[in-house]
């Protein structure tokens, strides 16, 4: 799964018809809402979202919903993907660490702001049609790893920002862990049905400061130090 790395990736993408929805997307949901850094609305402004959905969902790509990816999992709203990815703080020369690889499109997006994109989806499906799409956008700085990403990806640790995009009971330790001294984890954290999105920003001495962002609702993160898989497949 792995694909060359470079710098920011330009993102190959043709014109298309949604132009008018992104943009319509960014003025009515992104920008009211206090999304204000230019690289992040570049990006969501660029990366066409409706192509990390079923074609019968096109026409909803661009509104204020999650919508469902296959094997119960989803991509989340537009607002949540700008937000998270400001939260992260970047300026184009880090590495960031994606769990939770869904359609691609967080990957996507973060690929157009910061040098290099590590991105672990544990459902093998999944990311191998994320894999798919990112190539056909010639997004060369995302490498996707099928593996647990609560473990995070040691050997290429340490990072500079981790994002999260499934909901976790509580931090995962070996995130934190692998996060540079200044560097910023944004995770969903709390119940099933409902979390708070978290930043924690390590400080140099190895501790960690942590923000209450706002509430959010992600679908869950299973794994070692995430909701136990036992306990998922009794609950289906
Ligand atoms: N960022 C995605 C949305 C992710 S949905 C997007 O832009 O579309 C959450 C994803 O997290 C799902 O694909 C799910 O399979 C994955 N996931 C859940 N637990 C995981 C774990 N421990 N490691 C890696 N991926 C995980």
């Amino acid at each position: 799964m792995r694909s060359a790395s470079g710098r920011p990736s330009p993102l190959k993408v043709k014109r298309d018809i949604y132009e008018r929805s992104r943009q319509n997307m960014l003025d009515t949901q992104l920008i009211p809402r206090g999304i204000s850094r230019p690289e992040v609305l570049h990006a969501m402004l660029t990366v066409p979202r409706h192509l990390f959905v079923d074609e019968a969902l096109w026409s909803q790509a661009y509104t204020d919903h999650a919508l469902p990816i296959g094997e119960k999992q989803t991509i989340s709203q537009p607002y949540m993907v700008a937000f998270m990815t400001e939260a992260l703080g970047l300026k184009g020369d880090e590495r960031v660490l994606e769990i939770g690889t869904g359609s691609g499109y967080q990957a996507a997006v973060l690929s157009m702001i910061a040098h290099r994109v590590y991105s672990v989806e544990r459902i093998g499906t999944i990311a191998a049609r994320a894999r798919k799409l990112l190539d056909g956008f010639m997004c060369s700085n995302v490498i996707i790893r099928v593996s647990d990403g609560t473990l995070g990806w040691p050997d290429e640790a340490p990072f500079d920002a981790v994002i999260v995009t499934a909901g976790s009971p509580t931090v995962p330790e070996a995130l934190i862990a692998q996060l540079k001294p200044g560097g910023r984890l944004v995770i969903p954290v709390g119940q099933e049905e409902d979390q708070k999105l978290l930043r924690i920003t390590k400080r140099e001495d190895g501790g960690a400061d942590t923000e209450v962002l706002g509430g959010c609702k992600f679908v869950k993160l299973i794994g070692k130090q995430g909701w136990q898989e036992a306990r998922e497949r009794a609950s289906l």
